[in-house]
């Protein structure tokens, strides 16, 4: 932590009070350094190069340029006082936040050499896992490090002095899903195949992300310690698919291995460092990091953990971050290992912890300078999310658009889900989702996020802003997110049992349905005289002839059998009384809201209406 740089934007604030370093720079801290963007104030830099805007404005005026504290300054500019205090500037590359993705292009003269990153697929069954491990298990025997492994969804290994990368997620469907997340973290693909099986489906699948993928490409012909391998085949199997082995004549090449005996494993990596030094793989690690996420999930006890593949810069213990839509600082730093870390550079994976929310396998992530800013970038980049979020919905809804139509109004049930692990996400998500209820196109849910992790800040405010329930399953919030979900009016409902939610939802939705109304009559009355008053109008004399008539309800006025008037009864009186209700047999005065056209014959109907439970 204290090689960290000084240089960070001074606040009065400083969240973080355990943190030896404070964001405040004293006075006497002298800054060698500074990173600025484009554009940057009088006010901005002095801060950055902790002088105070006064001295700026005084310097540029002896210069003979006059300023303010807010007036951006052009590069030039920046330079002159940067020479004057003797502080070495350098200029970035505004981040992107909206993609997170990296534009900054680096001075070719920083660029060092880094790890290759290695991916391996193939076939079931023909030994991807085995491979990794016996991979991962030979460092362990070479003894360059001790630890208990873990899987966190990459590892490093040591060979001829140089590291190699390996995510350790064998399979096509976490290498597709980063690719279709837009990450591009591989470049060797090796694709395994089993001696005694050839090339089968999920080969030629593997191939095909590799061209897809544009990465090279290596074949480890896997299980030669069984009998009788037939190498030619498998050649010829692969030539058919554009993979010609270099023993043909071709420029891929193929490597034999026993993963299970370890034989030939050596000679993979020896292939892989030649590959690598082909594609002259190199970042600048002089610079605020920036990679992928690999792996995340919610840790009971630690919280949300990510494994993250450092692809330019180096990431240090205590950076704040943004991982995708959430944000935090590297509170803990450990390798594949265990081993807690102070610094990664280019091609390390490591699993931090100290995020807000568990981001998604594919995120991207930044290292930012000073926390505020990070934070400032994850809630923009959220706030984007949820607009997202929120089109999505009402896309989704145009798609329904003829049902809707069919069956008049639709109304949906918002739900944003939040689970302990992906797995019971998806489960909860289907089940809600399956929901009918009356015909089962009246009230829908529409899950419109759906997480793992804890309840947060920005569920609540996704929730407010959409009118939303938020469902956690096997998660329980923190009391102050129950305080703010309290302050917004949200409704947050735990379970943990699956069929439970999906009976509570069931219940809120049956009283969410369209109420039925239906008329009930109470009576009828007939008109025997009628008195004209001014100011009141005209006040029927009546008879209740059949049931009563009620104060306050609807009324129709009959005459001859036909309905001439339907509205509200505004006056009911016995004498000179008001009364609630007046029952047959007794006399009555009625006077009807804005309806004076009454004449002796005709006949009141009251009536009101009541509402229907739905089943
Ligand atoms: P994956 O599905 O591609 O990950 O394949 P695994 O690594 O799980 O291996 C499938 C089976 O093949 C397991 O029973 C392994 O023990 C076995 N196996 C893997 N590599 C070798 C090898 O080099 N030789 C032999 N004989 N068996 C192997």
């Amino acid at each position: 932590m204290s090689k960290r740089k000084p240089n960070r934007g001074g606040k009065r604030t400083n969240r973080n009070k355990k943190a030896p370093q404070s964001t405040f720079k004293p006075k006497d801290v002298v800054v060698k350094e500074f990173e600025y963007t484009e554009g940057v104030t009088v006010k901005d830099l002095s801060e950055l190069i902790n002088k105070s805007p006064a001295d700026i404005i005084k310097l540029l005026f002896m210069m003979g340029t006059m300023v303010t504290i807010n007036t951006s300054l052009d590069d030039e500019t920046v330079e002159l006082i940067a020479m004057e205090y003797d502080i070495e500037p350098t200029k970035v590359e505004p981040v992107d936040t909206l993609t997170l993705e990296d534009t900054i292009e680096d001075d070719p003269a920083l660029l060092q050499e880094r790890a290759p990153i290695v991916t391996i697929m193939g076939h079931v069954d023909h030994g991807k896992t085995t491979t990794l491990d016996t991979i991962r298990n030979a460092d362990v025997v070479t003894g360059e490090f001790g630890g208990i492994t873990q899987h966190i969804g990459a590892y490093q290994v040591t060979h001829k002095g140089k590291r190699i990368t390996f995510l350790d997620t064998p399979g096509h469907e976490a290498f597709t899903a980063m690719r279709a997340r837009g990450a591009s973290v591989t470049d060797i693909v090796i694709v395994v195949v089993a001696a005694d099986d050839g090339v089968m489906p999920q080969t030629r699948e593997a191939v095909d992300h590799a061209k897809a993928a544009n990465a090279p490409l290596i074949v480890a012909i896997n299980k030669i310690d069984k009998p009788n391998p037939n190498f030619e085949r498998i050649y010829s199997e692969f030539t058919d698919l554009g993979v010609t082995p270099e023993e043909w004549g071709g420029e891929t090449v193929f490597v034999k291995i026993s993963a299970k005996t370890g034989e030939g494993i050596e000679n993979l990596l020896d292939t892989i460092q030649v590959a690598a030094e082909l594609e002259e793989l190199k970042a600048n690690p002089k610079r605020l990091a920036f990679g992928t996420v690999i792996e995340a999930k919610l840790d009971k006890s630690r919280g949300p953990v990510a494994t993250l593949l450092v692809q330019k810069g180096t990431l240090k213990q205590g950076d704040p971050l943004v991982v995708g839509t959430t944000y935090g600082r590297v509170r803990k730093m450990t390798d594949s290992r265990g081993r807690e870390l102070q610094e990664a550079i280019p091609s390390m994976p490591v699993e931090i912890i100290g995020l807000n929310e568990v981001p998604i396998a594919g995120d991207l992530f930044r290292a930012f300078k000073d926390e505020k800013e990070s934070r400032a970038v994850a809630q923009k980049r959220n706030v984007v999310k949820v607009e997202m979020d929120r089109n999505q919905t009402s896309a989704l809804s145009l798609d329904d658009l003829a049902s809707q139509i069919e069956t008049g109004d639709i109304r949906d049930i918002n739900v944003i889900l939040k689970a302990d692990v992906q797995g019971s996400a998806e489960a909860v998500k289907a089940a809600l989702e399956r929901i009918e209820v009356g015909d089962g196109k009246e009230v829908a849910v529409k899950v419109i996020r759906s997480t793992v992790g804890g309840i947060t800040e920005s569920d609540i405010m996704l929730a407010s802003a959409s009118n939303a329930v938020i469902i956690g399953f096997n998660i329980r919030p923190t009391a102050a997110i129950r305080k703010k979900a309290e302050e917004e009016g949200i409704e947050i409902r735990l379970y943990n049992i699956i069929y439970k939610a999906v009976e509570a939802m069931e219940a809120a939705m049956k009283g969410m349905l369209a109420p039925v109304f239906e008329e009930v009559i109470h009576g009828q009355a007939e008109v025997r005289e009628t008195y004209h008053v001014s100011k009141v109008g005209t006040i029927a004399g009546c008879m209740v002839t059949d049931g009563k008539v009620v104060k306050d309800s609807s009324v129709r006025l009959m005459r001859d059998g036909v309905v001439v008037y339907e509205g509200k009864m505004a006056s009911l009186k016995r004498f000179q009384n008001d009364a609630k209700e007046v029952a047959q047999g007794y006399e009555c005065g009625i006077t009807i809201a804005n309806f004076n056209d009454i004449k002796i014959g005709d006949v009141i109907e009251s009536f009101g209406e009541i509402q229907v439970e739905q089943e």
